[in-house]
């Protein structure tokens, strides 16, 4: 090193070997007065220490969106990513009650996850979620579409209102949040799509048409996307699952119930976990070669 460039390092240093020295000085004469701006100094270093390593924490975690998780299948699946250290975004669209219940009761446990309200058949709201999950975690690790609705009845006394919720939230929700979290998977180069469809967009369900044709759609889309989203290292990938115990097939009775669990292979409903334990797998890097498949979770009804 030059002797001018060693001259002009000296000046700094010594000027803060000199304020250093200052400040020692005058907090030793003045120790009583100190004492108490130091401790706040001290306290708030301590402050922006843990705040910071609560961030790098969060950066750290994958982060999981779960549409329709305020209850039945998606609530099961966002306990199940949260326990597995995902970041957990709970959508939901009109149970609030429900989705902050179980929201206060994974905080409660220390997990990270935050409840998010929008309607997946209006786009805007997709980009919103989209949006506001990437500004809190920074990433967006796993969609799982798991938000639907259905309604049985003939199709002649079907309301033409409701056989377009039904489209608008089971098929076009499933674009929509696809739609949304497109641009930003690309940018990773990575991520993981889970579509929840059923084993009726399969072989049809009698009184429940939109309902099948709905979920039939979801298959192509699944389809269409792994093809289209394979280059960008993304999965795409569908759960069909069979008759599942939730809310969705209260309105069963208990004699079609039974019946029901007759024809069944495996001589049971599934439950909820079934299928959580289903996202998880496709959603870690045990599933990273599995693309463009629909997986049957139906105790064998559809083989
Ligand atoms: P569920 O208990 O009735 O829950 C449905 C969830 O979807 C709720 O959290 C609901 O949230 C949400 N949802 C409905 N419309 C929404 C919208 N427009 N925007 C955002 N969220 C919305 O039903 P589930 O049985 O768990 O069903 C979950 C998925 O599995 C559905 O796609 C369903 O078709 C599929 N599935 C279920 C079965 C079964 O036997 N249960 C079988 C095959 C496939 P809010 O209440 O907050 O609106």
């Amino acid at each position: 090193m030059s002797n001018s460039k060693k001259k002009a390092l000296c000046k700094p240093i010594g000027f803060i070997f000199y304020l250093y020295s200052i400040i020692f000085y005058l907090s030793r004469k003045y120790a009583e007065l100190c004492k108490p701006i130091f401790c706040k100094l001290a306290k708030l270093s301590e402050k922006w220490y843990n705040s910071l390593k609560h961030l790098r924490e969060i950066y750290m975690r994958k982060t999981v969106i779960i549409t329709g998780a305020s209850k039945g299948i998606g609530a099961t699946t966002a306990i199940l990513f949260a326990e597995n250290g995902y970041n957990v975004v709970i959508n939901y669209n009109n149970s609030f009650e429900s989705a902050r219940i179980l929201t206060s009761s994974l905080k409660s446990r220390g997990f990270s996850v935050s409840m998010i309200k929008a309607d997946v058949a209006n786009r805007q709201e997709t980009d919103i979620l989209i949006k506001e999950t990437l500004y809190q975690y920074g990433s967006i690790d796993v969609l799982i579409n798991n938000a639907g609705i259905s309604i049985i009845n003939p199709v002649n006394q079907l309301d033409d209102i409701d056989s377009d919720r039904i489209f608008n939230v089971n098929l076009k929700g499933v674009y929509n949040c696809c739609k949304s979290v497109y641009p930003i998977m690309v940018n990773q180069k990575f991520g993981k799509i889970i579509n929840i469809t059923s084993m009726w967009g399969q072989v049809g369900a009698s009184c429940e048409v939109a309902y099948s044709a709905s979920k039939a759609g979801v298959i192509g889309l699944t389809k269409a996307l792994a093809k289209e989203l394979a280059p960008s290292n993304i999965n795409v990938n569908a759960i069909s699952p069979g008759l599942i115990e939730t809310s969705m097939n209260s309105n069963v009775s208990i004699e079609d119930l039974n019946s029901f669990v007759e024809e069944i292979p495996l001589g049971r409903i599934g439950s909820t976990d079934d299928i959580a334990n289903t996202c998880l797998f496709l959603a870690s890097e045990k599933a990273d070669y599995i693309t463009g498949q629909i997986i049957g979770v139906n105790g064998g009804f559809v083989v």
